[in-house]
């Protein structure tokens, strides 16, 4: 561990609750499940202890950090039945201080499951509790829908990061969005914040990359982040073989770009009051 690592977690304190990130938009193929990775893993190294959690049936955040299927009986489904501690569902992965809680194959009928239980929109909330000693980050890979299991990521966090694509009808999506932060914010979590808009596949040889990003910006102005996630071949080469970008090609484009966002992510998290969004 580097002396600067060493600072950044004594600094951080060992009582501090983690801060919690839901990487959502209803939209798929957008870049949350890419953004959950590159960004957990930008933040592990660069010092801090974090936990990812895989919120969607389809797991591709699991296969993306290299968790092999016969190795999904236990995770996230445990986890919002109450099955189980979190910590005793916490998988390491490859990468330093990165840790996944993967999409267990019973996650696929929880929507519906969920629908029964007492408090079905707090289950997240309430079983990540137990992790706060063992992590600074949790960033939660969202379903690509507003349902139940959505909802439990957005009751449990304290900041939504929102990839957008640049591409058309992409502020529609996000607009959407936002009207359900704004309800979740009422009905349950009050402090929730939009922790940032991140433009994800961002094309400069393409006029409507340009366009989205400009329109994005004069939109929604500050909540969204000036570091822009480019279309980077590297990126999607990294999943495919169960690896972040960082550790499959340092020096790509995608690999710089998810470790600036998680920078400016740090640095904007640290100047909300008492360094939580
Ligand atoms: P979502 O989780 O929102 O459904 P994904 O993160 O799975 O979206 O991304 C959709 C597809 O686009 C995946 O095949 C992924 O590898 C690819 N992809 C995402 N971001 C990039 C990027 N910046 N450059 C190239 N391919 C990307
Ligand atoms: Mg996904």
């Amino acid at each position: 561990m580097s002396e600067s690592q060493k600072i950044t977690r004594k600094n951080r304190g060992r009582t501090r609750a983690p801060i919690v990130l839901a990487i959502a938009n209803q939209k798929g193929g957008v870049g949350k499940t890419t953004t959950a990775i590159n960004l957990a893993a930008a933040l592990a190294q660069n010092g801090s202890r974090v936990t990812l959690i895989d919120l969607d049936p389809q797991g591709n955040a699991s296969t993306g950090l290299g968790v092999d299927y016969n190795a999904r009986t236990r995770g996230s489904y445990t986890l919002l039945m109450g099955e189980a501690p979190a910590q005793d569902l916490l998988q390491e992965t490859e990468v330093d201080n990165l840790d996944v809680i993967v999409a267990s194959t019973e996650l696929v009928g929880a929507e519906i499951e969920l629908i029964a239980e007492d408090g079905r929109e707090q289950r997240l909330k309430t079983a990540i509790a137990g992790l706060s000693e063992q992590t600074d980050y949790i960033i939660i890979d969202c379903p690509p829908s507003l349902g139940l299991l959505t909802l439990n990521a957005l009751v449990a966090a304290d900041g939504v990061v929102a990839p957008l694509q640049c591409e058309f009808f992409a502020l529609e999506g996000i607009s959407h969005l936002t009207k359900t932060i704004e309800q979740v914010r009422r009905q349950f979590n009050p402090t929730l914040s939009t922790a940032g808009i991140v433009l994800t596949m961002y094309d400069r040889r393409n006029n409507l990359s340009e366009l989205v990003a400009a329109d994005a910006r004069s939109f929604f102005g500050d909540a969204v982040m000036q570091t822009v996630i480019p279309r980077n071949i590297r990126i999607s080469e990294a999943q495919s073989h169960g690896t972040p970008v960082m550790t499959y090609d340092p020096r790509s484009s995608g690999a710089a770009s998810y470790t600036a966002l998680a920078k400016e992510l740090q640095t904007r998290l640290d100047s909300r009051k008492g360094g939580t969004p």
